[in-house]
């Protein structure tokens, strides 16, 4: 794409563990667009929920989180190693510690929380200002940029998502299994899609990726195709 073109928002929704993240990260990288993993947010606030003592044996104080939510400071910094921006919490890089399976296992519960999606998406919105901006979530084509010039929906068959979020989690050295993963991938789409705010669904405009048998590679050359297409 050149330069001269006009920067838009791509937004990517879709299931847990789709690769949606990498897939988003590649693209800002290509069109020299910046990238924002909005999951990474609401694990940001279930990681202080947790650290913070508003979770207890996986049960989430609502009123508790909300409360928190003043204390939360959230930025981003470009890490140049990963090619992407590491989050922060009030001035502390979480980035190693928002992916593990106990806030997976919580962050659905979280982001279900009105006052949480109030002021993430308010944040969302604020960074995709200007366009130029590749961000995933599950409700970014919906609710947060409902006029992006790009929306791509993304789902793969389950047992590869699992597989896939194993694999990653492993090679960091967490002890988990195939099974609890699964497990997890499962009920988090089950919470997104069912939820009563902003749930997770495929946008009008959208269009759907399945890439269960598709490398890296191959879903660029598909979005580029499409960017093209737009011009
Ligand atoms: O993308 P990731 O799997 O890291 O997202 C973690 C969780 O954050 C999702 O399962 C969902 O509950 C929540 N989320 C959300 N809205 C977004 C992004 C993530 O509710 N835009």
């Amino acid at each position: 794409m050149s330069t001269k073109q006009n920067k838009i928002i791509i937004a990517i929704d879709g299931y847990s563990s789709c690769g949606k993240s990498t897939f988003a990260k590649a693209i800002a990288a290509r069109l020299g667009y910046i990238f924002i993993d909005t999951g990474a947010m609401y694990r940001a606030v279930t990681l202080y929920a947790l650290e913070h003592g508003a979770i207890r044996s996986g049960i989430v104080d609502e009123d508790e989180v909300v409360r928190l939510l003043k204390e939360i400071q959230i930025t981003f910094r470009f890490n140049p190693e990963r090619g992407a921006s590491d989050i922060y919490v009030n001035g502390d890089r979480v980035e190693g510690k928002i992916r593990t399976i106990e806030v997976s296992n919580c962050v659905s519960a979280v982001s279900a929380i009105a006052e949480v999606r109030e002021m993430l998406v308010k944040m969302q919105q604020e960074m995709g200002r200007r366009k130029g901006v590749v961000m995933d979530g599950r409700d970014i084509g919906t609710v947060v940029f409902p006029d992006a010039e790009l929306k791509i929906f993304m789902t793969a068959d389950p047992k590869v998502r699992a597989q896939r979020r194993y694999d990653e989690l492993t090679a960091k050295g967490d002890k988990v299994s195939l099974e609890e993963i699964e497990q997890n991938v499962r009920d988090r789409d089950y919470q997104d899609m069912h939820r009563a705010i902003s749930p997770l669904r495929q946008a009008e405009d959208a269009i759907v990726l399945d890439n269960s048998q598709m490398t890296v590679e191959e879903q660029m050359t598909w979005v580029m195709e499409r960017i093209a297409a737009l011009n």
